[in-house]
């Protein structure tokens, strides 16, 4: 039969199959159950049996006619002996209905076949150039695709590009008939010096592409040569011309085909460049690529071309291809890259360590467990390492490798094709293994994915930290943020009452003082808390209406109840912006007292947390030395009496003794803060009075307007 008819046929569809049937059906029972009412006429209905010929023509072509035909005249066969063996009448039509079925049937069946082989035809030209009958572009690239697959999975492969030298000059001089001519000539010799298994193409106008599976660029190198010369010896009619070829072979670091044809692309370039009529190949020597670090785009898949190597075939070879087409690190593979060889055969860590040279691999080689230790001082981008050594296993310098730097990825070379040794080297943390005897294309391999590999994971723990580092960043900045909203609180509260000014800060002063002298350490008391707690302690009295702020007056009962909520609204306005205990403690308590009389929470003694119990001194401290809008400030001695008449009532004891002994600190502090008396304005911090509370006996400093009472037991106001 026709080749062409093998990829051609179609399945019949079962609807198909059906109708057939029942097309047959209608006259077998026809003729055998009404032969009566067949009569002369009824005969036609033969022509029904035509549809299952019909269909398997279409579907089945030559075959379908053959198989409709023995279906046809089987079922008019056992039609006639149904007929006989009932002894009814044979109609007469029945001979003519039988012609005119093998006739149709037939004729269908061929039609069929044509319309078949003009399609084949027509696809076969989709994928041929008609010039040289060569394979066209379309289908070397289809070719190519499928090739680069089977090179990933191990398999050699190289190409390359021709391009008609001075060809526009040919046309030129010889006309475009003789250019065509040279083309077809070309074509020829390709197709001649092709061998079977591998393809050449007309890739463009005066460019071809061979595909050369199994070729290494040697191979490739002396097959170019081969058609030069060919080319060279071939009598053209009109006069002599003559070809540049860029080879390029597979190699691991390639991701696409586009790759592969970027670098044929470059090597033609270069045999263009230097004086056409000649075969280069691409990385030899090095090419320096420009525009290609080492590093860049390491490891990462870059977005790759769609469809066809995107660069007109017209322009390869005119002009040095984008870098972005070149193949990824080719000519880096393993250049910089410090390799640790560890093997105690020479000759094979000859073998090895020479192709890792030509690589552009650093390499060190050394022949024991010990000396590779003691090398490993360094960070290797790839140790390889045999698994029998003379004085231990591979494996044990698998764990060294791994503690020491793991990011370094390790290759294992085992004598013994025993998936045992494998999976122990692998258990103890290779990242990959070899069997000897190994090719070096495997040997690349490996080494390719290994570098990728590496690459990979020093980029992931590199992201990991640039994470946690905006992370951390991201935080502070949004700790500031808020610290700049309630400090701007604060401010508003020491606008509203001009009695506070500096206050906040003072008090940050005191404390910070009494925290060195009471020896508290930065775990017990956090001194930047410490500091920040002082600083916003009073952001509470944004909630203290002005006319009670600056009442000039002592303050009413009720007055003085508004006034008590601030350390509760200080709490609440901080609770949720930060999560620091310090200083949330000390907003809430710092008017706690140690008898368990203050406010809000009437906390007694040990209960107040310990950065309460001393910014209360503090804050104390300079309540009474600021004067105030109705009383002057209380002198510094006083003050200081006050405090330490108070220890045990409304302060720690504790913390008064080391009051005592911060005394002259704290003087020092006061002084430098310039209010050796009264503040700068002349008036006192009236947010602090000194009240009289009779029921516990002695009087109290209260830090807030709590007016109620005399200013002072003393008589000071
Ligand atoms: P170079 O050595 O740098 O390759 O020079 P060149 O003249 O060969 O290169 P260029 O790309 O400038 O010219 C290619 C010419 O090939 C131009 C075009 O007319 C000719 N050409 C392309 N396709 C055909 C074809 O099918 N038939 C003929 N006769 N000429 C063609
Ligand atoms: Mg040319
Ligand atoms: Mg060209």
């Amino acid at each position: 039969m026709f080749a062409a008819e093998e990829h051609h046929h179609r399945a019949v569809p079962t609807r198909a199959l059906v109708l057939s049937l029942a097309a047959l059906a209608v006259p077998v029972v026809g003729a055998v159950a009404f032969p009566e009412v067949l009569g002369e006429l009824g005969a036609l209905l033969w022509l029904l049996a035509l549809v299952p010929a019909f269909l398997l023509a279409y579907y089945r072509g030559w075959r379908g006619v053959a198989t409709a035909l023995a279906l046809g005249m089987a079922t008019l066969s056992l039609t006639q002996v149904a007929v006989i063996l009932l002894d009814r009448q044979v109609p007469e039509i029945l001979l003519g209905v039988v012609v005119a079925y093998l006739g149709i049937s037939l004729g269908i069946g061929w039609v069929t076949e044509l319309l078949h082989r003009e399609r084949a035809t027509v696809e076969d030209l989709a994928l041929t150039d008609i010039l040289t009958r060569l394979p066209n572009r379309r289908h070397a690239r289809m070719a190519l695709e499928n090739e680069f697959g089977a090179a990933e999975r191990g398999r050699l492969l190289s190409v390359v590009l021709f391009d008609l030298d001075d060809f526009k000059a040919y046309n030129d001089r010889y006309g475009h008939a003789a250019g065509d001519q040279a083309l077809k000539a070309f074509g020829e010799i390709l197709t001649q010096t092709t061998r079977r298994m591998n393809l050449s193409a007309r890739f463009g106008g005066e460019e071809f592409l061979s595909i050369l599976s199994g070729s290494d660029t040697e191979g490739a190198m002396v097959f170019a040569e081969r058609v030069r010369d060919a080319l060279r010896q071939y009598r053209l009619p009109h006069g002599p011309l003559t070809v540049s070829a860029g080879v390029a072979a597979y190699h691991p670091s390639m991701r696409s085909p586009d790759e592969l044809l970027g670098a044929a692309d470059h090597a033609l370039y270069r045999a263009k460049s230097e004086g056409r009529n000649c075969v280069r190949a691409f990385g030899r020597p090095v090419d320096d690529v420009p525009g290609k670090e080492e590093g860049q785009d390491e490891g990462i898949k870059k977005e790759e071309p769609e469809g066809e190597y995107p660069r007109p075939p017209d322009e390869m070879g005119r002009s040095a291809p984008p870098t972005t087409l070149l193949p990824h690190k080719i000519t880096q593979f393993g250049q910089g890259k410090r390799v640790l060889l560890v093997e105690d055969e020479p000759p094979v860590r000859t073998l090895i360590s020479t192709y890792l040279n030509r690589e552009g691999f650093h390499v060190t080689e050394v022949g024991d467990v010990r000396q590779a230790v003691k090398a490993l001082a360094r960070e290797f981008d790839v140790v390889i390492t045999d698994i029998r050594l003379p004085d231990s296993s591979g494996n044990e310098l698998v764990g060294v490798v791994k503690s020491r730097w793991p990011h370094t990825q390790v290759i294992v070379i085992t004598g013994h094709r025993d998936a045992q040794i494998a999976a122990e080297a692998l258990n103890a943390g290779a990242d990959r293994y070899l069997f000897k005897p190994f090719g070096m294309p495997e040997l690349q391999s490996h080494l390719s994915d290994a570098l990728v590999r590496r690459s990979r994971s020093l980029r992931d723990r590199a992201e990991r930290i640039q994470l946690d580092g905006e992370a951390k960043k991201r935080a502070e900045e949004a700790r500031e943020a808020i610290l700049k909203g309630a400090r701007a609180l604060v401010k508003a509260v020491e606008v509203r009452d001009p009695y506070t000014r500096g206050h906040s800060r003072r008090v940050g002063a005191y404390s910070l003082i009494l925290a060195e002298h009471g020896g508290f350490d930065e775990e017990e008391l956090d001194r930047e808390a410490l500091r920040l707690a002082c600083e916003l302690h009073d952001v509470g009295k944004i909630g203290i209406p002005d006319a009670i702020l600056n009442k000039a007056a002592p303050l009413s009962a009720n007055e003085f109840v508004e006034v008590k909520h601030h350390p509760k609204v200080g709490r609440s306005i901080l609770e949720p912006l930060l999560g620091d205990d310090l200083v949330l403690s000390v907003t809430q308590w710092h008017h706690e007292r140690w008898d368990g009389t203050g406010y809000p929470d009437g906390l007694a003694g040990d209960s107040i947390p310990l950065a309460a119990r001393l910014v209360a001194v503090a804050d104390t401290l300079d309540a009474m030395t600021s004067t105030r809008a109705y009383r002057p400030a209380v002198p510094w001695e006083d003050a200081v009496a006050t405090i330490e008449e108070l220890a045990g009532a409304q302060f720690d004891p504790e913390m008064v003794a080391t009051f005592r002994k911060a005394l002259p600190d704290l003087d020092d502090a006061f002084r430098e803060a310039g209010r050796n008396g009264p503040t700068e304005d002349g008036r006192g911090s009236r947010e602090n009075e000194w009240i009289d509370e009779p029921r516990v006996g002695g009087g109290r400093w209260a830090t807030d307007h709590d007016g109620q009472g005399t200013h002072d037991e003393r008589g000071e106001s």
